[in-house]
C-alpha cells in the first residue's frame, strides 16, 4: 500500500485531470452525503459525474442529476421511469430505469463508484462496477456478507481499488499498518449500541418501527438505523470486516462505545492499539474513500475533547442482542451462511416495519433460516450466491407466515 500512496502522489503532481465518478444510491443518506462531499471538494470543477441512481425520489434524483450536470440518471423502479424521463426532458441527460439501467449506470467509465444502494439490490450493480475495474467505495456492506470472497475476488480480478465506507471499516482501514498486517492481532468493531442499549427484551419486544429508527448519535437510513436498533447492523458489520480486512473470525471483537467518537480499533502484537476518532459525520469516512490515498480539508464538526470529557466502553450482550451470535454463527458455518442471514433479515425487517412481525422476531427469523439452510454448498459462483439468497426469502417469507398465523391463534 506504501507503493501505491507514492503512485498515486506522483499522479496528482501533474496537471489536474477530472476524476469521473458514478454515485449508485444518490438519493438516499450516504448518497446526499457523497454529494456534499463532492461539492465541498470543488463540485463540477473537479469531477465529472458519469451517472446518479435512484429508486422512488424522482423529485431529488431528478434535481442531483440537473445539479451535478450527470450525464445518466436511473430510478431502480420500472414504473417511474415516465416521470423521471418528464422531469429531465431538454437536459440532454440520458434516463434509465429497472435492474438492467443500474448496470448500465454501474458500466459508464467512471474511475470511483459509491455502491450506497441498500441490501441485497446493490450487489448486481456494485459488481458491475468492480468487473471493470473501477474502485469501489463500499458503503454496501451486504455486498460482502453475501457474496464475501466472490466479491472480493471480483474486485481484485477488475484491478481497481476496494475502499471501505462505512464508518468503522473506514477506521479500521485507516488504522492499519500497511506492512504490519503480520501484527495484528485483533480488530475492535464500536457500536453505539442504539437507542435500546439499556432496555430489556421485554421492553424491546413492544417497540414499532418509528420507536426502533431513532438512532442516539447517527443520522441513516430507515433500514441501517432498525439494524443499529437491533444490532443487526453490527452483526453484518463484522462479516464485512473478515473479508475486508483477511481476518479470522475469532481476531473480530466488539465494544459498545455509546459515543460513537472512536469509530474502531486495530489491536497489534505489541500491546498497541491504534483507533481513528471524530465526531459521528459519515462525510469524513466519504471523503476520505474519495481522496485515498491523501486526506482533505472537509466542513464537518470537530472534536472538542474538553467538552466531550469521557468515553465509555460496555461488553456487548449477545443475549439482549442475538444478532451478534448469529453472525459468530455464519461466519464459523461459512459457505452461503452469511447470504442466508442477510436475505432472511432484509425479508424480516421489511414484515417488522410493516407491522406484520414484532422487532425480536427479527433475529428468530434469521436464526430459523440459517438453520434450515445449513447444508447450502459453498459458492462457486455469483448464481449460488443469488440462488441461497432468494431461498432464504422464501423461507424468511414462509416463518413470518407461521409467526403470523401463531400470533393469530394466541389472539
Ligand atoms: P438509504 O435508504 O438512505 O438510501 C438507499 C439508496 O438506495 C437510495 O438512493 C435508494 O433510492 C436506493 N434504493 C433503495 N431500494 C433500491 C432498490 N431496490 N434498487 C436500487 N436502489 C435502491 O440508505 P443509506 O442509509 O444511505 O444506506 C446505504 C448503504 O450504505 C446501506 O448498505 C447501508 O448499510 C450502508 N451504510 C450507511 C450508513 C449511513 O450512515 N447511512 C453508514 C454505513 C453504511
Ligand atoms: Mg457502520
Amino acid at each position: 500500500m506504501k507503493q501505491e500512496k507514492q503512485r498515486d502522489l506522483a499522479m496528482t503532481s501533474g496537471a489536474p485531470q477530472k476524476r469521473r465518478l458514478t454515485i449508485l444510491g444518490s438519493t438516499g443518506s450516504i448518497g446526499t452525503n457523497t454529494l456534499d462531499v463532492i461539492d465541498q471538494l470543488g463540485g463540477r470543477d473537479a469531477f465529472e459525474i458519469a451517472a446518479v441512481t435512484g429508486n422512488g425520489n424522482i423529485d431529488l434524483l431528478a434535481e442531483q442529476a440537473k445539479a451535478t450536470g450527470a450525464e445518466l440518471a436511473v430510478t431502480a423502479s420500472e414504473r417511474h421511469y415516465e416521470s423521471l424521463k418528464s422531469a429531465l426532458a431538454g437536459t440532454g441527460i440520458e434516463v434509465a430505469a429497472g435492474r438492467s439501467g443500474l448496470i448500465e449506470a454501474a458500466e459508464r467509465n467512471a474511475d470511483w463508484v459509491m455502491a450506497a444502494i441498500v441490501g441485497t439490490a446493490g450487489l448486481a450493480p456494485t459488481l458491475a462496477a468492480a468487473k471493470r475495474g473501477a474502485d469501489i467505495a463500499l458503503a454496501n456492506k451486504e455486498c460482502l456478507v453475501s457474496a464475501g470472497d466472490l466479491f472480493v475476488r471480483a474486485v481484485a480480478e477488475g484491478g481497481g481499488r476496494l475502499i471501505p465506507v462505512d464508518s468503522e471499516h473506514s477506521a479500521i482501514f485507516q488504522s492499519l499498518e500497511d506492512d504490519q498486517r503480520h501484527a495484528v492481532e485483533r480488530i475492535v468493531l464500536t457500536a453505539s449500541g442504539g437507542p435500546f442499549r439499556t432496555w430489556s427484551r421485554e421492553q424491546m419486544a413492544g417497540v414499532t418501527a418509528e420507536i426502533a429508527r431513532a438512532h442516539p448519535n447517527w443520522s441513516m437510513g430507515l433500514k441501517i438505523s432498525i439494524g443499529s436498533a437491533s444490532m443487526f447492523n453490527k452483526a453484518l458489520e463484522m462479516i464485512e470486516a473478515k473479508h475486508l480486512f483477511n481476518v479470522a473470525p475469532s481476531q473480530i471483537e466488539v465494544v459498545v462505545h455509546p459515543q460513537s467518537i472512536i469509530h474502531s480499533m486495530v489491536g497489534y502484537t505489541d500491546g498497541s492499539v491504534i483507533a481513528q476518532l471524530g465526531c459521528p459525520d459519515m462525510r469524513t469516512a466519504i471523503g476520505y474513500a474519495l481522496t485515498y490515498p491523501m486526506r482533505t480539508k472537509l466542513n464537518v464538526d470537530r472534536l472538542d475533547f474538553a467538552k466531550l470529557a469521557r468515553l465509555d466502553f460496555e461488553a456487548p450482550d449477545e443475549v439482549r442482542f442475538p444478532a451478534l451470535r448469529l453472525a459468530r454463527t455464519a461466519m464459523e458455518r461459512g459457505g452461503l451462511q452469511g447470504a442466508v442471514m442477510n436475505a432472511a433479515e432484509e425479508v424480516a425487517f421489511e414484515a417488522f416495519v410493516s407491522g406484520r412481525i414484532g422487532f425480536l422476531d427479527m433475529a428468530d427469523i434469521a436464526e430459523a433460516v440459517m438453520d434450515r439452510m445449513t447444508a447450502v454448498a459453498p459458492a462457486v459462483s455469483m448464481d449460488d450466491v443469488f440462488a441461497a439468497d432468494s431461498e432464504a426469502r422464501a423461507r424468511a417469507a414462509e416463518a413470518i407466515a407461521e409467526k403470523e398465523k401463531a400470533a393469530g391463534a394466541a389472539a
